[in-house]
């Protein structure tokens, strides 16, 4: 169970595959897991499509999801991904606002020519109108790709990046059941969520992980965090203090809750609650059993406090008239969302920072922005490249203010 813990609750018939000695003599039929039915019991069902063998990077499918209730620790209330249609990986980029998408993916396009010298081909998209903007598309055109979107109303057509969308947010639900993790944590499950998914066996590649099948084409390469042994996400760690000031009676080590794998160091990533930052180091000692944040409430009962976040429900609540535009007030106020989301359990009430991404993003307005795109995080598990502007960590001091 601790390694079904650690690779974020995937299926016993998968885990089985990736680790065979660890159901010698047992059938993987018999385990059970209460996280995996409060979490998946309202997946969707799967349509089936076809494996087209092609190369990585000759399509990208492209979605994206936002905007959240609650802004992560990085003012991120929208995600973008990029699912490679070959390999299945995935690259998840945490977005402020989502005209960030223009940005986001010239970034993406540049580190796919950079590092694998490839060139995306075709990219296929939903009809979101932020894939149609002029800019992206002069892009497009510029660089020769051919832009694909679904017929209207038939999302099916996109539903490669449908169904990663929901896998990502069925792996984010697990792991936030077991650890009843804070609003402004959100983003990071999600690229925790995006890093185990790319390390997982999945039956459409004959149950070879995204990674290793991608690892097939650039063999040369070497993810910056893989070697990295997996851990239990939302763990009590212990960080090895090293103030510069700090005296002989002082603490050696500091109490933090572990919040995934570093993109662009070769460490852990850890928040330390008191003074609101994150950090990525390898000196640690983790205490995979001991989960930082209380429990959560058995299902059922409704969460009191605004801090907590409740993976039960990702419907949000209907606010009064009389309230000013939700996404323009503080970023801790519910939002309300027109329709409840495919994915989303029905009938629900309780706060959530998720809502629906489908329905948000076409009635939803921006908020003012007045500074730059800012990107904070992304994960794509295999390899890692510097981030614009604001990045997971300041070059000086290896940390940045959750503030
Ligand atoms: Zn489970």
């Amino acid at each position: 169970m601790l390694w079904h813990k650690r690779l974020g609750h995937p299926s016993f018939i998968y885990l089985s595959k990736l680790q065979p000695s660890l159901f010698v003599n047992k059938n993987p039929n018999s385990f059970h897991c209460d996280v995996c039915s409060m979490a998946k019991h309202t997946r969707k069902p799967y349509f089936p499509s076809t494996y087209k063998s092609s190369h990585p990077f000759s399509l990208v499918h492209s979605d994206i999801w936002g905007p959240s209730r609650v802004q992560n620790a990085d003012h991120s209330k929208w995600f973008i991904m990029f699912i490679d249609d070959h390999t299945r990986l995935t690259w998840t980029y945490l977005m402020r606002v989502k005209s960030d998408a223009l940005i986001i993916f010239e970034t993406f396009y540049n580190m796919v020519f950079t590092q694998f010298n490839s060139r995306i081909q075709q990219f296929h998209s939903d009809n979101g109108r932020e894939y149609f903007v002029h800019s992206l598309g002069s892009f497009f055109r510029k660089h020769g790709i051919v832009q694909l979107s679904s017929c209207v109303d038939t999302p099916q057509q996109n539903s490669i990046a449908e169904r990663k969308n929901s896998h990502l947010l069925e792996v984010t639900r697990a792991l936030l059941f077991s650890i009843n993790v804070p609003h402004y944590l959100w983003g990071e499950v999600l690229l925790t969520a995006t890093y185990l998914i790319n390390r997982m066996p999945s039956k459409v590649l004959h149950f070879k992980s995204p990674q290793n099948l991608f690892l097939e084409f650039y063999p040369s390469f070497k993810p910056v965090s893989s070697i990295l042994p997996l851990r239990v996400f939302g763990c009590t760690t212990f960080a090895h203090n090293v103030q510069p000031n700090r005296s002989k009676l002082d603490p050696r080590a500091v109490k933090c809750v572990f919040v995934g794998y570093s993109s662009s160091k070769k460490g852990y990533k850890v928040y330390h609650l008191p003074s609101k930052k994150f950090f990525s180091t390898m000196d640690l000692t983790f205490v995979e059993h001991e989960s930082f944040f209380q429990p959560t409430p058995p299902q059922g009962e409704l969460l009191s406090s605004s801090e907590v976040f409740s993976p039960l429900s990702l419907d949000p609540i209907p606010l009064p008239s009389s309230l000013p535009d939700p996404t323009l007030s503080s970023p801790n106020l519910p939002t309300p969302s027109p329709s409840p989301s495919l994915s989303d359990p029905p009938n629900q009430s309780s706060p959530s920072p998720l809502r629906s991404p489908t329905t948000a993003s076409s009635t939803s307005k921006q908020p003012p922005s007045a500074a730059p795109p800012l990107l904070y995080g992304f994960h794509f598990a295999v390899c890692h490249v510097p981030r614009i502007g604001h990045g997971f960590s300041c070059p000086s001091s290896g940390e940045y203010c959750a503030k």
